[in-house]
């Protein structure tokens, strides 16, 4: 570890008197951040970025500037609790690690001995790098069902890769794309999984030409050379626009066509079923605009598309990350310098090894929630959130019995809450491991404390796919807090798993860097690894495909029985979907937008925070807002047929008039009722979460556009 070359620690060190300075990486978003950690009197006093971390060369962002407010906030939980009123009666007693744990195993082996491993379901939400720990206690004990976000974040950009071009493709920002088309993301302040916003930021310094694909303009839309302002949902018409643009004027690369495509033909008949006034008309683009920001794509070079989870949150999630794939790979940028590189990881165990998905017996997968209907999905061991809460709720068809959520908050970020929460209060056991009392975890039986990303030693990184990985060092103890993995590997034991699972959790680090032949303390004194860089690997060995080149036409999705050339779906509530619906719900409603100091529902209780962003907002724009006799700051109602719920009015003219933008995941910690006002603004109570609505392929929920209409909470009592 080359300690502290460019920066004033040791001085920092003496001058204010830190004990010490560790390095780390913060994981307060999906994480990587290379940050310094100084301890004072035994406790963490600050945290500022690392400018030797090639993630992010010293930058920090409000949330991992906040870290240590969360993590020695008076409200969190810092030893396992029990629950001893009824469900949601707030009611807890303090148990022992040993008695949590023995509890929450003996519920396990009991419903595996009476209803089969399926009946339990684990889960986790954004992860706090559990993911393989998770999937590895699952598949061990036979159950096929982990619920996580990945139906409709980050899962199918992965999957869709996989069968496209063999794995995910990363903007390689170190080598200068000369166009970048940001879609359906704003990476400034969101925390996409292997770049962050200061690479982008300093590749646009250094001239590269920007289009930003967004339905409301975000302020890199407003720094864009082209802004396509498309109708929101209508993503992959407006990328068939593109893609017919650069086929028909030739724009494309003929030697990677010629040598490396898979389904040419059948490809461009397709793209032909999209000319501009078409596509104009289903998106609201102008065509000359389309035309502009294809060629202006198509002709930079290198050039590299930022891409998002907005994409995914709707029903035509894999086949808008498919047709970003192909803008990438026609145009000739894929595995490019400047362009979208498939980067290797250094050679460890990786996280398919690690979640032991060959342990699971073939019979045990085939009894996959959704795994008839969602193939694609299941094909990764993904499932979508409906069929457990319909597991639970009618029983069919089988029924789950147990939930055990870690780093989880679906009663706030999954579609169609109500349903959730009903199926929260049906289960017969649930285990909860966080931070705090979350709504989701006031309905558990036994809730953990987990540790933070200052309280672990773990390899960061080492699911991503930009190739680096990079250890993340304990800092401090809080409480009896544990993080998932060394909880995992206590409760593995306990449940018959003993020889898959180590004496502590570092002989599982070792384990993941054998393949090395370094361990665990030989890698806390490195600074990163990263596996080696090569461009255009494809040319000597094609791409890890069944074809081994670039499927245009899928044919992994055609054995599935799905169309294996990607279409355009009108969701399925919108004004072209449901005209009469619309009448009612005059407003286009799209939910989800980031908000920098929170990550998803997590944070409200951060004083810095939560200073950002003090209520749920929702942007309305002027005239609408003239229309329907409401004031900026107004508390307005937002209605769907499924429910409404508050949020504050914001006027914002960037956007067009008939969209409403709401946030979402909004519970209020300072509620001290043990539903944390779950029902107030939860922008899901609006969601829905029908099989008819998801993604055919993936299961990926239609959260990001609906109908709506919206109206002052108190007409005359201005707030
Ligand atoms: S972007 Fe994510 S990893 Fe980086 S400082 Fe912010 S929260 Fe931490």
């Amino acid at each position: 570890m080359q300690a502290f070359k460019h920066s004033n620690v040791e001085r920092e060190m003496e001058v204010y008197g830190f004990e010490s300075v560790v390095k780390s990486h913060c994981r307060m978003c999906h994480g990587g951040c290379g940050v310094l950690v100084y301890v004072k009197d035994g406790k963490v006093a600050k945290i500022a970025g690392d400018p030797e971390c090639p993630i992010n060369h010293g930058t920090l962002c409000s949330k991992g500037l906040a870290s240590a407010q969360l993590a020695y906030h008076p409200d969190r939980l810092t030893y396992p609790v029990k629950r001893i009123g009824p469900k949601g009666s707030g009611r807890w007693e303090r148990i022992s690690w040993d008695e949590a744990l023995d509890a929450i195993a003996e519920k396990i082996l009991d419903y595996k001995d009476k209803y089969g491993a399926e009946s339990i379901v684990f889960g986790y939400g954004t992860g706090r790098e559990n993911e393989a720990a998770i999937y590895r206690i699952t598949n061990l004990l036979g159950s096929p069902n982990v619920l996580t976000a990945g139906h409709f974040c980050y899962g199918p950009r992965i999957s869709t890769s996989i069968i496209t071009m063999g794995t995910n493709p990363i903007i390689e920002y170190e080598g200068f794309p000369q166009c970048i088309m940001m879609w359906g993301n704003n990476v400034t302040i969101s925390n996409p999984d292997c770049y962050k916003g200061e690479p982008f930021s300093v590749a646009l310094d250094a001239g590269a030409k920007l289009i930003v694909v967004d339905p409301r303009l975000t302020k890199p839309a407003a720094r864009a050379d082209i802004w396509l302002q498309l109708r929101p949902g209508t993503d992959p018409a407006l990328a068939y626009g593109m893609l017919n643009v650069i086929v028909n004027e030739e724009l494309y690369d003929k030697t990677f066509v010629e040598n490396h495509v898979f389904g040419w033909e059948p490809f461009v008949k397709r793209v032909n079923e999209y000319p501009l006034d078409k596509v104009e008309e289903i998106t609201w683009v102008p065509k000359a605009k389309i035309r502009e920001a294809a060629r202006l794509f198509a002709t930079s070079k290198p050039a590299a598309i930022q891409w998002g989870v907005a994409i995914e949150q709707q029903i035509n999630c894999a086949d808008n990350d498919r047709l970003l794939m192909f803008l990438m790979g026609l145009t000739g940028n894929i595995d490019a310098e400047g362009g979208q590189v498939l980067y290797k990881t250094p050679p460890i165990v990786n996280v398919g090894q690690f979640g032991a998905h060959a342990m699971l017996p073939v019979e045990q997968a085939q009894k996959r929630l959704g795994g008839d209907q969602f193939r694609l999905a299941s094909r990764f061991a993904i499932i979508t959130p409906k069929v457990v809460w319909d597991a639970i709720l009618e029983e069919k068809p089988y029924p789950v019995k147990m939930l055990f959520f870690i780093s989880s908050n679906p009663v706030m970020t999954r579609a169609n809450a109500k349903e959730v929460y009903r199926a929260l209060e049906k289960v017969e056991f649930m285990a909860v491991s966080d931070f705090f009392l979350t709504p989701t975890a006031e309905l558990a039986d036994i809730v953990l404390p987990a540790a933070t990303w200052l309280e672990m030693d773990y390899i960061g990184d080492f699911w991503k796919r930009h190739g680096y990985i990079l250890p993340r060092r304990k800092v401090v103890q809080i409480g009896e807090c544990l993080s998932d993995h060394e909880m995992l590997n206590r409760l593995g034991k306990k449940i018959g798993q003993e020889q898959f699972w180590w004496d502590n959790f570092e002989g599982a680090l070792d384990f993941i860097l054998q393949p090395m032949g370094i361990t665990w303390k030989d890698f806390k004194q490195m600074d990163y690894l990263r596996g080696p860089v090569k461009h255009y690997k494809y040319k000597e060995s094609g791409f890890s495909t069944p074809t081994r080149k670039f499927e245009l036409y899928s044919t992994i999705l055609e054995k599935m029985g799905y169309d294996p050339l990607p279409q355009h779906r009108e969701v399925p509530e919108s004004p072209v979907s449901a005209p009469e619906l619309y009448k009612e719900y005059p407003y286009i409603l799209i939910t989800g937008a980031r908000q920098p100091g929170f990550f998803h529902s997590e944070n409200r209780q951060v004083p810095w925070l939560r200073g950002l962003h003090k209520d749920p907002i929702v942007q309305i724009h002027p005239d609408a807002a003239t229309k329907e006799d409401i004031k900026e700051g107004d508390w307005v109602i937002i209605e769907s047929p499924r429910g409404k719920v508050r949020q504050r009015a914001q006027l914002f003219a960037g956007m067009d008039p008939r969209i409403v933008a709401a946030q979402h995941a909004w519970w209020f910690p300072e509620n001290k009722d043990p539903g944390h006002g779950w029902d107030k603004s939860n922008i899901n109570i609006l969601t829905d979460n029908a099989y008819d609505g998801c993604d055919p392929a993936f299961g990926a929920t239609n959260i990001r556009t609906l109908l709506c209409k919206i109206y002052p909470e108190k007409k005359g009592e201005r707030s």
